[in-house]
């Protein structure tokens, strides 16, 4: 018998079961590895496996937004945090750890708690009743995702992540580029100057943007994502130009509908249109991240940074992410989770990690710890009091329950853009400024969590 049953026996599912057992809550592990299944990327049979890097990437928690969801963790006592420590090797001032001895650590700390019982199997179908945390990842089993599509609805569930890079607002050059929408067509929530912030580019300038798309390296797909099916919407800037040199000029880039206010010369008849054009959307609700619509590339990060920075006014542009396409199942979580990460359908049902719309072994991690302490608080029929959105884990939680925009919403590390902007504070000063707050209204909220429960 156990209280809750977490499904997938990864990081988030490892972090969620952890936190759970220490609080006295039976958790019963089911995790498909071990049981004669693997996924594509998946090598051993160990609970936590990276699959990937060695890398929980920085560890600076003064400046880093990933190294304060470290810190973040560790103050709850994550077990990603404290295998981490144990199997760290030397990585300057990032934390890299031994992977074998990492995965052995989790799988020990879980294995000999007396309230964790771990299962080899794949489950199937989400499971009617009793609450559940599922946290299987970017490459959940195929019959589990069909039962979740069955849940949310066949659009809720997406099988790749088509990823154009987000830039912070406030390193947009604006003397370069201005705001409006295509025919002046604006949305209800808009301000009256229009949704998109528009680059502008000359002939020149596009026809070596063009070939530096061409030209530009580009990773490959893994051999068990060849299959890729460039699905609506979806096809790689590369790819489109590659069909012509025109091409862009008729998608995404195309001027039509746009007057450049810095246009002096009547190359065209109607005066002001851009010969070609990157625009730029708003991402979140702070207004602080802006995506480049239609920008999705295979392209490698060093080359998107070369190439995306020859934009008239992103010369200076900071990337809180870059583009990217990748197989990845993840949840519409804007649309289908409460603030509380259950599935507004079944709310029975938590999920957890990557699978949630997050990126990365540490946000993957970090979702799952929340799931974890969300669940035991219902579990003894005490309210939720919300983490701070000042905090990494806070960010990145009211990002993917509802501040991001679900119409395009697409997997995301966390970075500073989540965070409510401290615009008064220096620029030089806002990323220690950005963690001390944080730091401090985490601290007030452990306190608060335990005064209201003695131990
Ligand atoms: P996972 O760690 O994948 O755990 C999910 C678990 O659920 C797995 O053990 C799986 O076997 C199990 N499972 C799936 N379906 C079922 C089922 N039906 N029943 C029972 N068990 C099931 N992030 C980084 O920070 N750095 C990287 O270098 C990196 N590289 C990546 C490379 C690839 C190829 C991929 C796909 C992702 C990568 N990521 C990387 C992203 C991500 O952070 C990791 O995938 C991370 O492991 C996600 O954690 P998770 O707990 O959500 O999922």
């Amino acid at each position: 018998t156990y209280d809750v049953h977490i499904i997938g026996g990864g990081l988030a599912g490892s972090e969620a079961a952890w936190q759970l057992a220490n609080r006295g809550v039976k958790v019963r592990l089911s995790e498909m590895r071990g049981s004669g299944e693997m996924t594509p990327a998946h090598q051993t049979d160990g609970l936590a496996e990276l699959v990937c890097s060695n890398s929980f990437r920085s560890d600076d928690d003064t400046k880093n937004a990933v190294g304060l969801l470290h810190h973040e963790m560790r103050q709850l006592d994550s077990i990603i945090m404290r295998a981490g420590e144990v199997a760290r090797v030397p990585a300057g001032s990032a934390m890299a750890v031994d992977r074998d001895v990492f995965s052995q650590e989790v799988e020990k700390a879980l294995g000999d708690h007396p309230n964790v019982e771990i299962v080899r199997e794949r489950v199937d179908q989400l499971p009617d009743a009793g609450l559940t945390i599922v946290a299987t990842g970017p490459l959940t089993a195929q019959s589990l995702a069909e039962s979740i599509i069955g849940t949310t609805g066949h659009d809720r569930l997406a099988f790749f992540d088509a990823i154009a890079p987000i830039v912070h607002r406030d390193s947009i050059d604006m003397s370069k580029c201005w705001i409006q929408s295509r025919w002046n067509k604006t949305t209800a929530a808009s301000n009256e100057d229009g949704d998109y912030i528009n680059c502008p580019m000359t002939k020149e300038q596009y026809l070596a943007f063009h070939q530096g798309l061409m030209d530009g390296e580009k990773g490959e797909f893994q051999e068990w994502e060849k299959d890729t099916p460039y699905f609506d919407g979806c096809m790689p800037i590369e790819v489109m130009a590659e069909r012509g040199v025109e091409t862009l000029r008729y998608g995404p880039m195309k001027g039509v509908g746009l007057d450049n206010p810095f246009d002096t010369n009547d190359e065209f008849p109607q005066g002001k249109w851009p010969y070609a054009v990157v625009q730029l959307r708003q991402d979140n609700k702070l207004g602080t991240l802006w995506n480049m619509v239609g920008f999705q590339t295979k392209l490698k990060y060093g080359a998107q940074v070369e190439l995306f920075r020859t934009i008239p006014g992103l010369e200076n542009a900071e990337f809180a992410r870059l583009g990217g396409l990748h197989r990845n199942t993840f949840l519409n979580s804007p649309e289908v989770l409460d603030r509380q990460l259950r599935l507004k359908a079944a709310p029975h049902i938590r999920f957890a990690g990557q699978v949630t719309g997050c990126e990365g072994y540490v946000e993957s991690s970090a979702i799952g710890l929340v799931a974890g302490l969300m669940t035991a608080k219902e579990l003894a029929g005490e309210e939720w009091t919300s983490l701070p959105a000042t905090t990494a884990m806070g960010a990145l939680l009211s990002h993917i329950t509802g501040d991001a925009d679900a119409a395009t919403f697409q997997p995301m590390n966390v970075n500073f853009g989540l965070f409510p902007p401290l615009h008064e504070v220096k620029k030089k000063q806002r990323k220690e400024a950005y963690t001390s707050r944080a730091k401090a209204d985490l601290a007030s909220w452990i306190n608060g969590a335990r005064e209201a429960v003695p131990a």
